[in-house]
This record gives structure tokens, C-alpha cells and sequence, in this order.
């Protein structure tokens, strides 16, 4: 059945303009885009057309839905901490409308027939479209070259040992993998035998159970930068699409190119949310809520990265959405997991940046939702054109919404930012041409679509 929509007067943020305009929607797709100048009247020329929904946009922002190209929903086999169901809820809520998805689930996404069976799940279950990385082993080589790059977003290489245990730490498999050069490459750069000898170090001088405070320097920026320089130097040598998760730090900043336009770029660099809004005083408040990988640094790493938004040395924004039970990450920190839920409150935590003037409306719409469509080369989405899919975002600017428990969509239940108040609400999330969520309703049958990619 045909679905048309008119979302009128709304002031719609595209390829680095704002500008008030009509947009419709057809079959799942975006029909036209139609600049509303005062005076104008465009229900005239779709007079003909009964549309099955209008809405009345005055005062809100239209944005193309963000596309997070790095979660971690935990299905399967990880369920008492997260699902696809649940996640994906919390996603659209967030005015998230795609995500990629990373293999340390259980079992790992490490063969083509495991990574197929999480696309059935989602094909049931997903609210938003999706995609799931394929996870690198130091033996499943085959896997990685049999894996079709039209229909899978990449391949994720743990070149240090995060949750999960798929550390790849055989050069010659590293360079196998890096020598493929058919599929994307997404790295998790933090130097093992670096980060062992600080363990061992501050076990020695400060004893078992270390407060979180002693996170970044275990997990330090030294970690970060020699596990980052040696995937820049493998990727140069072979030519490879490389894209590099969770920058943290300053320093790896330098490996980084912003001479040359993102669509040919072969290396690109990824922030996480978390590092653009804490730094190592909120240990303090949140304790080892803020406990990820890489750890959550300096301010001058944040600030660092923040500008690195508007030069172009950081190309995505993504979140690391990484959800474990409260109990689970309470435990003393040897044993508290690390990672955070944040796919929910994205987007408003952005343009919390954006009204302390450290980041452009245009610029949040680049890093979250054209980059990532254009570093993946992902089809026909991340902006609002005719004939793209039609995964869009309204959003009240000044509409401040306070994160509490009550409004926490996580299975896990809790977010490193409750009591904040983030100074937007999302109102409205359609994906693929149909309203999934409004104003705090859901619309729940899942309309995701699988992603697929021009390569
Ligand atoms: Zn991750």
C-alpha cells in the first residue's frame, strides 16, 4: 500500500544548510523537497493527494535519521544485558533510524553463518535498519574473504583485547587481513603488551582494587597511539579501507588526514559521544559508569577531538553503545565491565554541544548522519534527497528533557547521564517512510531494513 506523508514548515537541516521547506514521502521514499518561502503554499500543488499522514512541523528541525555506525545491542547470547528489540527502541527514540552492530555477541559473529543468522534476528525484531560486522580471529581468514562487501558493513579487528576476547595479535594474520583489501577494516587500537604493563605496574604500587581514576592511565594514550600508528602503517602499506573506532586521544589526531575529501579517503576516524562530553573530572560523579574502552581521557583530548569535528581530522560520530547490567559494571574495577549505553540520548547530547557553541547544526547532521552513510558508502541514505529512503528525524531544539529512570529505554536501565538535562527532544522518527516513534509513543512493528553498500 502507497504511504505518502507531508511533513510541512519544518526547518530542515541537509548537506550544510538550514532552510524551512515541505518534504514528502512516498512508498518508503523521499518524494520532494519543497523550499517553503513565506507566502508559499505547496498543499496547493498537492491538492490531488490524500496523505495518509500530515504533520505540522512549525518551530521543529528536520534531520536525515543518524546513522551510528558502532553499538553493541548484544543479541545473541548477551540478552540479560541488551537486545535488538530493546535497543533498536531506544535507537528510534533517539531519532537513531541505522546502526552497525559489532560481533563480540554470543557466540561471536566470527563465521558467515553466525553473522547471517543476527541479520534474521533483526530482520524480525529491529525498529531501525541495520547492519553487523563480521569479527576478525587470528584463524578465520576464509571467513573474512568469503564476506560480501555489498551486504556487510565491514570487518572488525580488536587489535587489543576489549569485552569479548577476540584479540588479533598474530602480525602475520594482521597483515593477511589488512593485505584482503575488499571490505572495510574497523579497528579497536589499543596496544595489548602497553596496557599489561600498566596493570602489572599499578597492581604493584597501588594494589587490587584501583579506583576508576586509574583507568586512563592504564588504558593510556600511549595504548592508544602505537596500537593506532601501527593500523595507519598497515593500511598505507596495503592500500586498505580503514576505518578507526573510538579515537581518544589528541595525539592519534596526527595520523589523520583532512586535505582530502571523505569520499576518497581510505583511512577515516571515528569519535565516540562519551569522549565528546566527559573527560577524566567526571570520574568522580560517575565513577566506573564512565569505565570504557578506550578510557575516557583529558580535557584537552576532549577538546581536542571536538575540534577535530570541524577540521575534518575526525570524519564520524558515532557511540560505542555498549550496555551491561548496573551490578555488572558496580564491580570493583578489575572485574567492572567496560562499556556505556548512549544510542538514546546521541543525538540530544550533540546539540548539547551545539548550544555551548562548540559544534554547528549543520556539522552534527555531517558527523552523524552524512559521514557515516558516505564513509560506508551506505545506499541511498544519510541525506534527504529524492528517491533516498526516507529515515528522518524531528527535532525541538529548545525543548529541554531531563534523563531520568522512568525514561531510560535500555533493558540494562540505567545511562551515565541520568539527572543531566539535555536541552533537546526528539518528537518524531520515521524509517524507511513509517512514523516508528512519537513523542514518547512507539509504533513497534520493526520496519528496519537491512543496509547495503556500494562497493
Ligand atoms: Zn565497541
Amino acid at each position: 500500500m502507497s504511504s505518502q506523508i507531508y511533513i510541512t514548515n519544518a526547518f530542515v537541516v541537509n548537506e550544510g544548510q538550514i532552510f524551512k521547506a515541505d518534504v514528502t514521502v512516498k512508498d518508503g521514499l523521499i518524494n520532494e523537497i519543497l523550499p517553503h518561502t513565506p507566502g508559499s503554499d505547496n498543499t496547493k500543488k498537492n491538492f490531488f493527494i490524500t496523505f495518509s499522514q500530515v504533520i505540522n512541523a512549525e518551530g521543529l528541525y528536520l534531520l536525515p535519521g543518524v546513522i551510528d555506525c558502532h553499538v553493541h545491542f548484544r543479541e545473541p547470547g548477551l540478552t540479560h544485558k541488551a537486545d535488538i528489540f530493546s535497543e533498536s527502541k531506544a535507537a528510534v527514540a533517539g531519532g537513531v533510524t541505522s546502526y552497525m552492530d559489532m560481533p563480540n555477541t554470543f557466540p561471536q559473529a566470527t563465521t558467515l553463518e553466525i553473522l547471517e543468522n543476527k541479520f534474521h534476528i533483526a530482520s524480525q525484531k529491529s525498529l531501525a535498519n541495520y547492519s553487523f560486522f563480521l569479527g576478525a580471529t587470528n584463524d578465520n581468514i576464509d571467513a573474512i574473504a568469503r564476506t560480501d562487501p555489498h551486504l556487510v558493513c565491514g570487518v572488525k579487528v580488536f587489535m587489543g583485547s576489549s569485552t569479548g576476547h577476540m584479540l588479533v595479535d598474530n602480525t602475520h594474520t594482521l597483515n593477511k587481513i589488512f593485505e584482503l583489501n575488499h571490505i572495510l577494516v574497523a579497528a579497536h587500537c589499543e596496544d595489548e603488551g602497553i596496557i599489561r604493563s600498566n596493570i602489572e605496574k599499578y597492581k604493584r604500587t597501588v594494589g587490587e582494587d584501583l579506583p576508576v581514576e586509574y583507568h586512563p592511565l592504564i588504558r593510556n594514550k600511549e595504548a592508544c597511539y602505537a596500537s593506532s600508528k601501527l593500523a595507519v602503517a598497515l593500511a598505507k602499506k596495503y592500500n586498505t579501507r580503514l576505518h578507526i573506532l573510538h579515537v581518544s586521544t589528541r595525539d592519534e589526531l596526527r595520523l589523520f588526514q583532512n586535505d582530502i575529501p571523505l569520499i576518497q579517503k581510505r583511512i577515516t576516524s571515528e569519535a565516540c559521544v562519551h569522549h565528546l562530553i566527559f573527560n577524566k573530572s567526571d570520574y568522580k560523579r560517575s565513577g566506573r559508569l564512565i569505565k570504557v574502552n578506550p578510557a575516557i581521557k583529558n580535557k584537552t583530548d576532549q577538546n581536542a577531538l571536538i575540534r577535530a569535528l570541524k577540521t575534518g581530522l575526525i570524519d564520524i560520530v558515532s557511540t560505542d553503545h555498549a550496555p551491561h547490567t548496573y551490578e555488572e559494571k558496580q564491580q570493583p574495577y578489575f572485574k567492572s565491565a567496560s562499556g556505556a549505553p548512549m544510542i538514546q540520548h546521541s543525538l540530544q547530547a550533540m546539540i548539547g554541544l551545539y548550544h555551548r557553541r562548540l559544534i554547528s547544526l549543520p556539522d552534527i547532521v555531517n558527523k552523524m548522519c552524512h559521514a557515516p552513510a558516505d564513509c560506508f558508502r551506505i545506499e541511498k541514505r544519510g541525506y534527504i534527497r529524492k528517491g533516498y529512503h526516507a529515515d528522518l528525524v524531528l527535532v525541538d531544539i529548545n525543548a529541554p528533557v531531563k534523563v531520568n529512570y522512568d525514561n531510560i529505554l535500555y533493558k540494562c536501565g540505567w545511562s551515565p547521564l541520568v539527572g543531566e538535562v539535555l536541552p533537546a527532544k526528539i518528537t518524531h522518527t520515521f524509517v524507511n517512510g513509517h512514523m516508528v516513534y512519537e513523542n514518547g509513543v512507539f509504533y513497534n512493528t520493526p520496519k528496519g531494513q537491512r543496509l547495503l553498500f556500494d562497493k
